[in-house]
């Protein structure tokens, strides 16, 4: 039903889509998710033409939505649109609301209207608020409101961004419980949402996007039980971390404990673990600094907030090694310190030696 191609999305310098491919059947319920920030309403709104894409193609149904051809407003039609603000006409009441675009937009008689209107309202649960104006609704009925206007222009799609982010916990789940009806009638949708256990439960597929792609995407068991890259299992496991680049032997280390510090106290990390944090960055950095070559590493201190793990991890440039294994280690002293804090995993991956040193004392 949708196509994307090598999707891109520019504001300015910024490439917030970089090169996003995928391939949606009619039918499936496609969650996105991810960190905020990397493109996931841009997304929605390229596929909508609410933002013009920069590069790539978008086909509906074969047609394509970037051919100066293509009638826009027919198109939009059938894709309606959710947004986490209702955007209901404040001046209308809830069945005005789901009538008007019927009868200007698709030629639908007034009584014809009307009837369908009630049939939806009915459908999402506000069979008695038809006469009321959205000020009279609470922010789960507008909301509801707005899925069933968009539901009277009769979309073959429904794309959602963050429909339940705006609610009072109270009402998140009166919203979902519309979508999941809709998800069990066979509408296709895609769902940009923060609530996992409903991704998990809806979806057919699950995207997880970050760097201006999609980059892992699977089923919700895969990705939620098994995320194969390191972005998504750090969303997933729900880690929070820093990162710090460091360029050269004459690096900042105060800085860089400051750093540590901020990120200890917004996450309440007790003073024994921020300090073996520091011990650890100290000892590890001395080491990958030690030699003649250029410095190029990326310091990153991950804190994982289920299991209050906690790590130390390092990616540097230079020669396959272990910069730890204790042969080739310029400083025995400093590697000894390390192992006796932290569990220590290296690989080389993508010509880089990653180092995880995870926290023994985990609490
Ligand atoms: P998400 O929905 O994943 O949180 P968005 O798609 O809203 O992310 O935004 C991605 C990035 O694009 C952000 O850095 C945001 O500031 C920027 N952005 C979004 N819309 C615009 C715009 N109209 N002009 C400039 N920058 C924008
Ligand atoms: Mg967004």
């Amino acid at each position: 039903m949708i196509h994307i191609e090598h999707l891109s999305k520019q504001f300015g310098d910024l490439a917030v889509l970089r090169d996003v491919n995928a391939s949606i059947e009619a039918g499936e319920v496609i969650s996105v998710i991810g960190p905020s920030g990397t493109g996931k309403s841009t997304l929605l709104r390229c596929l909508n033409l609410l933002d013009r894409p920069s590069g790539g193609r978008i086909l509906v149904k074969g047609q394509d939505l970037l051919d100066p051809a293509t009638d826009v407003a027919a198109l939009r039609r059938r894709m309606g649109m959710v947004f986490q603000s209702f955007n209901l006409f404040a001046h209308l009441t809830a069945l005005e609301n789901l009538s008007v675009g019927p009868r200007r937009l698709l030629g639908v008689p007034a009584e014809a209207a009307r009837e369908e209107g009630l049939r939806l309202l009915q459908m999402v649960g506000l069979g008695e608020c038809a006469e009321r104006f959205p000020h009279e609704l609470s922010g789960g009925q507008k909301q509801r409101v707005a899925i069933a206007r968009c539901l009277s222009m009769q979309p073959e799609i429904i794309l959602f961004d963050e429909p339940t982010s705006a609610l009072d916990p109270t009402m998140v789940s009166e919203v979902l419980a519309v979508i999941r009806r809709l998800a069990r009638q066979g509408m296709t949708m895609i769902i940009v949402t923060h609530e996992m256990a409903f991704a998990r439960d809806v979806s057919s597929r699950i995207f997880y996007m970050d760097e201006g792609v999609i980059y892992e995407e699977g089923t919700p068991a895969q990705i939620f039980d098994a995320p194969q890259r390191p972005r998504t299992r750090d969303f997933i496991h729900r880690v929070r971390s820093i990162r710090c680049q460091i360029t050269s032997a004459a690096f900042d280390l105060y800085a860089i404990f400051g750093q540590i510090e901020r990120f200890c106290e917004k996450h309440a990390i007790p003073p024994e673990r921020e300090n073996t944090l520091q011990l650890l960055t100290e000892e590890l950095l001395a080491l990958l600094t030690a030699g003649a070559g250029p410095v190029d590493i990326t310091l990153t201190i991950a804190f994982a907030e289920g299991s209050r793990t906690l790590e130390v991890r390092t990616d540097s440039g230079g020669e396959p090694a272990n910069p730890l294994a204790a042969a080739g280690s310029p400083d025995d002293l400093g590697r000894r310190l390390i192992e006796g804090y932290a569990d220590i995993q290296y690989r080389h991956a993508a010509g880089r030696n990653q180092l995880v040193l995870t926290l023994k004392d985990a609490r």
